[in-house]
């Protein structure tokens, strides 16, 4: 029975979408899940849901989202598992803004090694600076999220990305899972580029 799980949790397709805030994990990641019937965990989603609800949770979220800066690393880990936890059984998972800081991607993979699986691949979007910028200020004007209105808190997201998020790529660099994409283009022509990279990983 064991040895059976295991296997059924090694076929697990787990996905880091990484890249910059504006990147498009969000909208890429709604389009994968459709595609490979997987599950969709967004930090910032959480986030913003629990705000939404005003639970402690959230307001204690919300003192660092409203500047931009990094939830600490054991609030937003907590939370991330508590959610893989309410989804048993699931095919495979992608990360949406998570691992956000070497002690998340460490965190993750101590957990997801718990569980007898892994990282199957990093998908790193990647997307010219004044293009997020661009991208974020419109959002901004429809989304209603107040990090996405003003240039100063887009720029220090940017900046904490480039400091404390980015590494992250290289700590999967070095364990050979990590894929690039060119996420410029059209919404369909970046899912294709994911899906041909997909094709190679996860056969
Ligand atoms: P974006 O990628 O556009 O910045 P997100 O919705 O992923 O949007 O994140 C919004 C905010 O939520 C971040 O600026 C940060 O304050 C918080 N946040 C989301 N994910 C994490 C995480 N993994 N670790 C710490 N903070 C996070």
């Amino acid at each position: 029975m064991w040895s059976f799980l295991e296997t059924l949790n090694s076929n697990m397709l787990n996905l880091i979408l990484f890249g910059p805030p504006g990147s498009g994990k969000g909208t890429q990641a709604e389009n994968l899940i459709n595609k490979y019937g997987i599950l969709h965990i967004s930090t910032g989603d959480l986030f913003r849901y629990e705000m939404g609800n005003n639970t402690p949770l959230g307001q204690k979220a919300k003192e660092y989202m409203a500047k931009g800066e990094l939830v600490p690393d054991e609030v937003t880990i907590g939370m991330l598992k508590n959610k893989v936890e309410a989804n048993p059984g699931v095919n495979g998972i992608i990360f949406d803004g998570f691992p956000r800081t070497i002690a998340q991607a460490e965190a993750l993979d101590a957990y997801l090694a718990e569980k007898g699986t892994e990282v199957t691949a990093l998908l790193a979007l990647e997307v010219p600076e004044e293009e997020l910028i661009r991208r974020l200020l419109m959002r901004g004007t429809t989304s209603g999220r107040a990090d996405d209105q003003n240039e100063e808190i887009i720029c220090n997201r940017i900046n904490v990305y480039n400091t404390e998020t980015a590494p992250v790529f290289d700590y999967y660099e070095s364990a050979g899972k990590t894929k690039r994409i060119q996420g410029v283009g059209t919404v369909e022509e970046i899912f294709d580029k994911l899906v041909a990279v997909l094709d190679e990983v996860y056969c």
